[in-house]
């Protein structure tokens, strides 16, 4: 493992972190080995998130079991305003089992009116700074998904780091994570495997931890296999045929592909977005026809059962044209 200072932080952490989203879907025990096999790899930095339903409470337990020592710990909030931010970050808290967390993040924030009234007064980052002088939280973040949204935020000199999806595919990010790191804001990229389309994982994150302008990748991790392969990539050199795996991924995938990140998620009438997206992705690009049809197959709610509402595409921070994708799918996997 390599390790590197998160910014102008007092933070040293793995430039490969663990990203917390995924041990939603495995159970507490299965939790508590993939934080053991990451702490073995040397990986020191865990994020999640209020939003992450049992991510805080699974991590928290691993700390009861095991103890905080050696960690470093983010976690963040959706919460806007003041008061918001101080209920959330006791639960934070209180879920993880610390007396303060290394890094609390403003979750998302992503329109221009969000941005006016966590910066405003009474807003979020009052109770940030509030609890950092209280020593509740030792530096504050921002995350989210549009640069030119961040960006006011990344000026403001009152955050500490920026964490915003960033990898091979995905670019858009890099002159905000360029302005960030001049001026000393720690770069944590997210979705660095693009929500899992990007299967060739090693290559994908050498480019990232290489590029000169992320300090840490946070990819999601729930697997002993996946911590292994991920946690080594520091030390790896990536092979020609890695990197020819990694550019013809990127040429099939195009703009318009799901990152699943859950956001559009709950569908009102039951469908599984995320999932559906899934089984297309592997029906169509990974040559995998069969296990793709069993597994949508075995989905109670299809793509065909889509009302054509529209809530999801409000709620999705890649402005994917959901249902157009839907019916695609539908002629697709239900011929
Ligand atoms: S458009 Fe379809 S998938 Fe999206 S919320 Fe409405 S019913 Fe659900
Ligand atoms: S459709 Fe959009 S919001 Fe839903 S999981 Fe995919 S990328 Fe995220």
């Amino acid at each position: 493992m390599r390790y590197t200072k998160l910014g102008a932080t007092e933070l040293y952490l793995s430039v490969i972190g663990f990203g917390g989203i995924p041990i939603q879907r495995v159970s507490r025990e299965e939790a508590l080995e993939i934080l053991d096999a990451c702490k073995d790899e040397g990986i020191n930095f865990i994020d999640t998130a209020r939003l992450y339903t049992d991510s805080e409470e699974k991590i928290g337990e691993y700390f009861r079991a095991r103890g905080r020592e050696g960690w470093y710990i983010a976690s963040k909030s959706a919460a806007r305003d003041y008061e918001g931010i101080w209920r959330e970050l006791k639960t934070s808290l209180a879920n993880l089992a610390c007396s303060y967390l290394d890094l609390y993040q403003l979750h998302n924030v992503a329109s221009a009116q969000e941005m006016d009234r966590v910066l405003g007064p009474g807003g979020a980052l009052e109770a940030l700074e509030e609890a950092k002088r209280r020593g509740l939280i030792r530096y504050i973040g921002l995350t989210g998904h549009k640069p030119e949204i961040l960006e006011t935020g990344v000026t403001s000199g009152r955050f500490h780091t920026l964490q915003i999806p960033f990898n091979p595919l995905e670019q858009q990010a890099l002159p905000l994570l360029k302005k960030a790191r001049a001026l000393g804001l720690g770069t944590i990229a997210m979705k660095p495997l693009a929500g899992g389309a990007l299967t060739a994982a090693t290559a994908a994150l050498d480019h990232i931890i290489n590029c000169g302008w992320v300090d840490v990748a946070i990819p999601g991790m729930q697997s002993l296999a996946e911590v292994r392969q991920n946690s080594r990539v520091p030390e790896m050199k990536v092979s020609q045929a890695d990197k020819k795996e990694l550019e013809e991924l990127i040429a099939g995938l195009g703009a318009n592909f799901c990152r699943r990140c859950e956001y559009c998620q709950p569908c009102p009438h039951g469908l599984k977005i995320p999932a559906i997206f899934l089984f297309e992705g592997y029906y169509t690009r990974y040559n995998l026809k069969e296990w793709a049809l069993d597994r949508y197959g075995a989905l109670e709610v299809k793509a065909s059962d889509c009302t054509q509402c529209g809530i999801c595409e409000s709620r999705c921070p890649y402005e994917l044209p959901i249902r157009q994708m839907l019916k695609q799918t539908a002629a697709t996997l239900e011929k």
